[in-house]
């Protein structure tokens, strides 16, 4: 049995990594600091048998007993709120931890996949997105935090590949959306279904005519799950290529919750980037990957989650970042 450590287990997508490597019959272990994440995500896992978890900052120092053959480093902030309200932890997780996660990597002999992410692109002259554009990044600016430590994490991944031979992976990862996305992260879709559900307005930020493409969760975990086990050292774009602009993406939402609410205008947050949608030729070509979900089997699935949660979490969590 191989076994898989998972940074940022309770989060959004690494839950969905431990369930999935589960599934796969790996032992699993999480690790999280539970900064953004949240353990109900992975309540589920704790009463099985390959299962553990370490409440741990993989900023200091990891230690990890005894055999490790994969690890999956997906702790990080990311949504822009996040990032905006804890910037050092941003830029340390995707910096220190990815040099200790790297390290462990080559003491265990251990294969390394870390989660990049188009924000490495920044606000892209280039649509749409492929590998060997190098990005339009203001790293001073708010978002500077999440994607220059990003892009230094795919430059001391690709060094330690390249001078030490650690076996790496890296994925750039696109818009995602599904099931334990936090209602108060402040991304656009937990934002809009939770206003949905409590009889709010939508908020659009700017104009709404910026464009996003969104990965239905399942199809990036089996992305990642492909490029785990390739030997692609570069880096790789995940994501669904179904461009849409924020309005139309309002309206999608209205159309689905029954809503009654409208849109109202807010402004645009600095270095909004205005479009995104990843080329993914690659991932087919390399991985003989592409998505399998719609945005509108996607995001029936994806409600009926945020329609399961309780009011408490609905009200409650609202301002917890305002
Ligand atoms: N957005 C919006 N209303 C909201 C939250 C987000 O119009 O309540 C916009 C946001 O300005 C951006 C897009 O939706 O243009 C996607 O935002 P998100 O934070 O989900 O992801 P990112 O900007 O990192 O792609």
């Amino acid at each position: 049995m191989k076994t898989v450590l998972v940074t940022g287990a309770a989060g959004f997508l690494g839950s969905h990594l431990c369930d999935r490597f589960i599934k796969e019959n790996y032992r699993v272990i999480g690790m999280d600091n539970l900064i953004t994440g949240d353990l109900r995500n992975i309540e589920h896992l704790f009463k099985l048998e390959h299962f553990e978890f370490y409440h741990h900052d993989v900023t200091k120092f990891v230690h990890i007993p005894g055999r490790l053959d994969y690890i999956l480093h997906f702790a990080s902030p990311a949504s822009p709120i996040d990032y905006l309200k804890i910037p050092i932890q941003t830029l340390k997780v995707s910096s220190l931890g990815t040099h200790n996660l790297l390290g462990l990597a080559h003491a265990k002999k251990a294969t390394i996949l870390v989660a990049s992410t188009s924000e490495v692109y920044g606000d892209p002259l280039v649509h749409p997105q492929s590998e060997d554009y190098w990005g339009n990044v203001n790293p001073v600016g708010p978002r500077g935090v999440y994607d220059e430590a990003k892009r230094f994490q795919e430059a001391i991944t690709m060094a330690y590949h390249t001078y030490h031979g650690v076996d790496t992976k890296i994925v750039r990862i696109f818009n995602t959306y599904g099931s334990r996305m936090r209602l108060n992260d402040g991304r656009v879709l937990p934002a809009f279904i939770g206003q949905a559900l409590r009889g709010e307005d939508l908020t659009i930020f700017g104009d709404g005519s910026q464009t996003r493409s969104f990965c239905y969760v399942d199809d990036l975990v089996e992305g990642i799950y492909r490029l785990l086990l390739n030997d692609c050292h570069d880096p790789v774009n995940i994501g669904n290529p179904d461009e849409i602009t924020i309005a139309q993406f309002a309206e999608e939402i209205i159309k689905l919750t029954g809503t009654n609410q409208k849109v109202i205008y807010k402004d645009l947050p600095i270095d909004d980037p205005k479009q995104r949608q990843p080329n993914i030729t690659k991932a087919r070509e390399v991985l003989g990957w592409s998505p399998k979900v719609s945005r509108q089997e996607g995001l029936k699935l994806t409600y009926e989650y945020f329609k399961s949660l309780s009011q408490e979490d609905l009200f409650n969590s609202k301002h917890r970042f305002d």
